[in-house]
């Protein structure tokens, strides 16, 4: 079995040279233990953060030790009651082909009708929760409020903005290509902008949103964050997911230079981690499914094929080589 390790910290944007992949022999499941072979893996931004040794909301990897993440895989061998060969189940145990584990450390699939397995890394999985989260317990989204969103052909912002739609936003999505924002236009976002050739992004929001928005969701930080404090309206939520524009910075990271105005307008700016949120696994599935069924609720993803391409998929990620979730197809 194949496993992908981390061979060096990455400075500044992470290279092929800070990965190995290397070749394990995987022994039969212990007493307790199911073996999984996956099917496919999860590359996400916030691996970039383990990638430093840094104490964080999670450890960082370990040199020379297979990489963790989201992964989807079909039980080959079990020594536990509650799983079978042939079930399928979420696990943390991506990056590698194979592997044992307890089964405390599983969780088989739910089935859903018209949905691929691969959707519970996505729109079903740890994005569409947390899009789904920030969005309605930190954005507080009501009818007719104007929602502007970084990222929005990403696996989180594909998710907000049209969870956005449907509880009746006015919706702003930022995108870095114009296939993207095509994309975007195609499921119902109201203005899509290419951050990268429009120029001026400010003007370009003020011009989708004239009367200001008021809600923002950040996947991205830096400039945008400072036009969102530029455009927010009185008490606007700023709901801040993660800022990737600046997961690779190598020197300090000046904030908004118009953060001031946080004050005179009263907004409100909350981070949030989407594992703070588990406790709305089983409505974000009910409201997910329904806004699946009745067409409400599309995605993309992006997949790479092969343990080997997991590096460049997650590097992908850092120049926008994604739409919607990128997956690695095992
Ligand atoms: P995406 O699918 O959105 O992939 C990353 C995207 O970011 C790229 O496709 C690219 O799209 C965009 N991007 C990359 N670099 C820049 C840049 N310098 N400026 C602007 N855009 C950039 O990833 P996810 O949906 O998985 O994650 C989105 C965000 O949500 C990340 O910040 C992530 O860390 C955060 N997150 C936070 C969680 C939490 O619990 N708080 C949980 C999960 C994710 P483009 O072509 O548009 O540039």
């Amino acid at each position: 079995s194949r496993e992908i390790r981390l061979a060096s910290r990455p400075v500044g944007e992470p290279t092929p040279a800070n990965f190995t992949l290397a070749t394990t022999d995987l022994p039969a499941p212990g007493a307790g233990e199911v073996q999984v072979k996956n099917r496919w893996m999860s590359v996400d931004p916030y691996m970039r953060g383990r990638m430093n040794d840094r104490k964080s909301y999670v450890p960082p990897f370990a040199i020379g030790e297979a990489l963790q993440g989201g992964a989807v895989g079909e039980v080959i061998a079990s020594n536990d009651p509650g799983f079978a060969p042939g079930d399928l189940v979420n696990s943390m145990f991506g990056w590698r082909e194979a592997f044992n584990a307890p089964a405390a450390a599983l969780t088989k699939l739910p089935s859903l009708p018209g949905v691929p397995e691969q959707a519970f890394l996505g729109v079903l999985g740890m994005p569409g929760l947390t899009a789904y989260a920030g969005l309605t317990r930190i954005g507080e989204p009501k009818s007719g409020d104007t929602l502007f969103v970084s990222g929005g052909a990403g696996a989180v912002g594909s998710v907000v903005a049209q969870v956005g739609k449907a509880l009746g936003c006015t919706v702003i999505a930022t995108a870095g290509s114009d296939a993207k924002c095509d994309w975007l236009r195609s499921v119902g976002v109201d203005h899509a902008i290419n951050y990268r050739s429009c120029g001026n992004l400010l003007a370009a929001v003020q011009a989708a949103a004239p009367r200001g928005i008021d809600i923002y969701f950040d996947n991205v930080g830096g400039e945008h964050l400072e036009v969102a404090i530029e455009t927010a309206r009185p008490f606007a939520r700023l709901v801040e997911c993660g800022m990737i524009a600046d997961y690779n910075a190598t020197s300090a990271i000046r904030g908004p230079s118009n953060i001031i105005q946080v004050v005179g307008k009263s907004l409100k700016i909350q981070g949030f981690i989407v594992t703070q949120f588990a406790g709305l696994q089983a409505e974000f599935i009910e409201k997910m499914a329904g806004w699946i069924a009745d067409g409400r609720l599309k995605w993309e993803e992006t997949v790479m094929d092969g343990i080997e391409t997991a590096p460049a998929a997650f590097l992908a990620l850092f120049s926008g080589g994604n739409t919607g979730k990128m997956l690695v197809k095992l």
